[in-house]
């Protein structure tokens, strides 16, 4: 069923996380019509603080770059919607974009989806994750060239992200 969305949209991009917003602001400055869809689970979400995004050089959290990022796509037409899409297929040149019982037309389809963690199971203690310290690539790093550091157990399908 093609729902509520009438007119297609010249690109869907799904995932509001640092690279959907980053997408939607380019194409909403290009004039392109864009819709956004989001299901709430940006990783950045989850930063404490941040040293490596340029144009912060005192740092910025995670919560907080994803607001400026959303209030400058939106000050371009590219509004956030939340919901989960749950299948694509094509029509013709089309996508169609299923949302709960609305279906989304676009030209063009950006995934911006983002990865999942696979969290370490460690039964005798229960681990903060918001503790970026190992969570990030970058900051790992950044973390391992100042101090010394101590080999993790983890590896492979139970590293962190
Ligand atoms: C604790 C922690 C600390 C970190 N610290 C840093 C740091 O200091 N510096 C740094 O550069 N990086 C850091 N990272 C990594 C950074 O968060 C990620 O690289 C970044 O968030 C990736 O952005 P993204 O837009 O690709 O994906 P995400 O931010 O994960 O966004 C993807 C979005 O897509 C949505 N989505 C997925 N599937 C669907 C669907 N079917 N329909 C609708 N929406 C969907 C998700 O809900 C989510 O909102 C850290 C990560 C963690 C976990």
């Amino acid at each position: 069923m093609v729902g509520q969305m009438t007119d297609p949209l010249d690109c869907l991009v799904i995932g509001a996380g640092p690279a959907g917003l980053t997408s939607a602001i380019y194409l909403a400055r290009f004039h392109l019509k864009i819709g956004i869809v989001d299901a709430g689970g940006s990783r950045a979400a989850m930063i404490p603080l941040t040293h490596n995004h340029a144009g912060y050089p005192g740092g910025i959290s995670g919560e907080e770059l994803l607001r400026r990022m959303r209030e400058q796509a939106a000050q371009f037409g590219g509004k956030v919607t939340a919901g989960v899409v749950s299948g694509l297929d094509r029509d013709g040149d089309m996508f169609l974009a299923r949302m709960g019982d609305e279906t989304w037309r676009a030209h063009a389809v950006l995934l911006a989806t983002g990865v999942v963690n696979n969290r370490p199971r460690i039964d005798q203690k229960p681990m903060t994750w918001r503790s970026a310290a190992a969570c990030c690539a970058i900051v790992r790093s950044a973390t391992a060239m100042r101090r010394p550091t101590v080999a993790s157990p983890l590896s492979g399908r139970e590293g962190m992200g």
